[in-house]
Formats: structure tokens, C-alpha cells, sequence
């Protein structure tokens, strides 16, 4: 390791996972990145607790820290700039993040910077690849579904979103339907694996709107019909579910991508959030790149659901400004990150 070189710590506590990294200034290589879930704890309440949420990140966030740095193999005394995410998120939970980094930079000395968490998810693919601009970033995660133009990382356009719930949401409340547990979407994988996943329609939502719009909710009002017709579900029944459901949802995303390949030129397809994770939706988007002849770039596995190096990452590989310890208090005014989903191209 170069010892001349500045440390970035990315601390993310925007949902239910506590996480911190350490990213190499010079190489933005990522040196450590620890997230402690909080699953145990929501999974009897069938969905995330705020106030539990936040609790466990107070209770979890030094530690992590502390965990972090030994990983990375660095000292609190070789971190040069502290980045966080301060929104979107739970609120109680943006502070937590926020009140530890301005705490943490403060006693430093070094510049800390708020980081828009969407913009970390939509950048992680390129934690581990170059990027190719312009990319058509898709961003798919519990709390989100949208379209990017990335023309570079200081250009972003919003291109289309879902108007009601995100995939990674009609995942879980699918998988509540069938009593598998929170989150829905591992469990949904697992089995359509073992599934005939034409065994119930699902069609592709036309939106009011305008093509570049995606809703889910009518998905998950067809899978209530489904599953109330039967009674006890077989196994099996239950697999050609989880199939169908699943394919769904993909179909309605790369219908989403193939619209924009044809409409926009772009070098590049980018796959960030939790349902990143996807099985299914990997290798259609591998499929989909091909056919319109881009690169595709998944991000890795342990950068799809929430993580710290993707917040550092941000702060790496763009201009962000030094917000000098006074972040914190305003987790719920979306200062200074770039609110991405107002930037809608007319
Ligand atoms: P958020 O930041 O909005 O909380 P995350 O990026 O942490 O969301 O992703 C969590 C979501 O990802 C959950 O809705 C979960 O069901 C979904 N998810 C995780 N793994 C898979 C998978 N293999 N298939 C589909 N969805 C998945
Ligand atoms: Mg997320």
C-alpha cells in the first residue's frame, strides 16, 4: 500500500444497512467495505422499522467503523475526507450517518461531503469497471426505480422512473402475499430457479404518462388474483409463482431499456440496486447490451444492496463540495447532493 496516499471513508445509513468503507484516494481502489445488516430485526415485522432502524445504527455505527479501518489496514490519522450519504433515506436514519461523519471530520480536520445515494448506486457498477459514456444507467433497488443518461459523472439526466412502487418493493410485497418472508426478493429468485415462469401472465404496464414511465402496482394487484384462487399453494404452484413474478418485473424493466436504446444513443448499459442482485435480470441485461450493442456493466454483488464504498466512490470520481463539518442537521433538506430525480429531460 502506498503510504503517501489519502484514505476517503463512505459512511451509509440510509435504509437498514450500517455500513462503512475505506477507499484508496490515488487508485480508488476499495480497501474495506463492512456492512452489518439489520434483516434480524425487521423480518418479524414483515418490512423495515424506522425507529428500530435508526436505534441499530447508533448501536452499530462506531463499531463498524472501528471494524473498517482494521480491515483496511489504515489508522483514524490517514483518513483525508469523510463522505456520507444525506439523502434520500429514513430520516433517523440519515442522521445517525450524518451526525457520525460530521463528528468524524470535524475532530480530523478534513473536508466531508454529502453524497446523493442514488448517485452511489448509479455509479457503483464502475467501483470495479471503466465506464463507457454515455451510459443508460438503470437504478433498481427496494426504494427505487429509474432511468439515467450518464453523459459523464458531472452529467446526469433523469429519463424516466416508476410512478408508483420501485421493483425491489413489488419484490417484497409479492413475497408477503406468499408468506416468504422479508426481503422478497432473494427468496423469489431462489425458487422461480425451480419454476415455470410462463405459468401465469404477467403483461407489461402501459403507463398514462408516456412510455418512459413504469408502474408496478398493477403486478402486484394481478399476483393477489392469482394467488387467492387457490387455497393452499403446492410447492410447485408456488415456484411457477415466484417464476412468473419474477419475469414480470424483468420484462417491464428491459422493455424500459429497449425503448430508450432506441430512442437515445449509448455506449454502455449500467445495472446498480439491490435487485442488481437478480439472477434473472443479469442475464437479461447481459442479453439486452448485446443486442443493442453496448457494454454492460452489473454491479458486483456486494455493491448492489447498500454499501459505504459506493459513497465513497461517488466522492472519488466527482467534484464535490467540502461541506466542512456542517452536514448533519440538514439530512432532510437535501443540501448540496444533486437531486437527481428533479432533473427530468423535457
Ligand atoms: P434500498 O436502498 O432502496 O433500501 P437496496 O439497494 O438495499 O434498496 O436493495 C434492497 C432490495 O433489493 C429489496 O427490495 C430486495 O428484495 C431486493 N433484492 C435483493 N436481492 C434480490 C434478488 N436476488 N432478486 C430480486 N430482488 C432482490
Ligand atoms: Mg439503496
Amino acid at each position: 500500500m502506498d503510504t503517501q496516499t489519502g484514505f476517503i471513508i463512505g459512511v451509509d445509513t440510509s435504509c437498514d444497512d450500517t455500513s462503512v468503507a475505506v477507499l484508496e484516494e490515488r487508485t480508488g481502489c476499495v480497501l474495506s467495505n463492512i456492512v452489518s445488516s439489520q434483516i434480524k430485526i425487521h423480518q418479524g415485522f414483515g418490512g423495515i422499522v424506522p425507529e428500530l432502524a435508526s436505534r441499530s445504527h447508533m448501536e452499530n455505527i462506531a463499531f463498524v467503523f472501528a471494524q473498517a479501518l482494521e480491515s483496511a489496514g489504515i489508522n483514524i490519522q490517514q483518513i483525508t475526507r469523510v463522505a456520507v450519504t444525506n439523502t434520500p433515506g429514513l430520516v433517523g436514519c440519515l442522521l445517525v450517518g450524518t451526525g457520525f461523519a460530521r463528528a468524524l471530520a470535524y475532530q480530523l480536520g478534513v473536508p466531508l461531503h454529502g453524497v446523493n445515494h442514488l448517485e452511489g448506486h448509479l455509479f457503483s457498477p464502475f467501483i470495479t469497471e471503466p465506464p463507457l459514456f454515455p451510459c443508460l444507467g438503470l437504478v433498481v433497488s427496494g426504494g427505487h426505480t429509474a432511468f439515467y443518461r450518464i453523459a459523464s459523472f458531472e452529467h446526469v439526466t433523469l429519463l424516466g422512473q416508476t410512478v408508483d412502487d420501485a421493483a425491489g418493493e413489488a419484490f417484497d410485497k409479492c413475497a408477503k402475499m406468499l408468506c416468504l418472508g422479508y426481503p422478497g426478493g432473494p427468496v423469489i429468485d431462489q425458487r422461480a430457479g425451480r419454476g415455470d415462469q410462463n405459468a401465469f401472465p404477467f403483461t407489461v404496464a402501459r403507463v398514462k404518462m408516456g412510455r418512459e414511465y413504469l408502474s408496478f402496482s398493477g403486478l402486484k394487484t394481478a399476483a393477489y388474483h392469482h394467488i387467492r384462487v387457490f387455497g393452499d399453494l403446492s410447492e410447485q404452484t408456488l415456484n411457477n409463482l415466484c417464476a412468473s413474478i419474477q419475469k414480470g418485473i424483468v420484462d417491464a424493466l428491459m422493455d424500459k431499456a429497449a425503448f430508450f436504446f432506441t430512442r437515445h444513443r449509448f455506449k454502455s448499459f449500467a445495472v446498480s440496486g439491490g435487485v442488481a442482485m437478480n439472477s434473472l435480470l443479469r442475464t437479461r441485461s447481459l442479453e439486452i447490451a448485446d443486442r443493442f450493442n453496448v457494454k454492460c456493466c452489473i454491479a458486483r454483488p456486494d455493491y448492489c444492496t447498500d454499501n459505504g464504498a459506493m459513497i465513497a466512490h461517488v466522492a472519488h470520481v466527482r467534484q464535490l463540495d467540502d461541506q466542512l463539518f456542517t452536514l448533519g442537521t440538514e439530512a432532510t433538506k437535501k443540501i448540496q447532493a444533486r437531486k437527481l430525480a428533479c432533473k427530468k429531460k423535457q
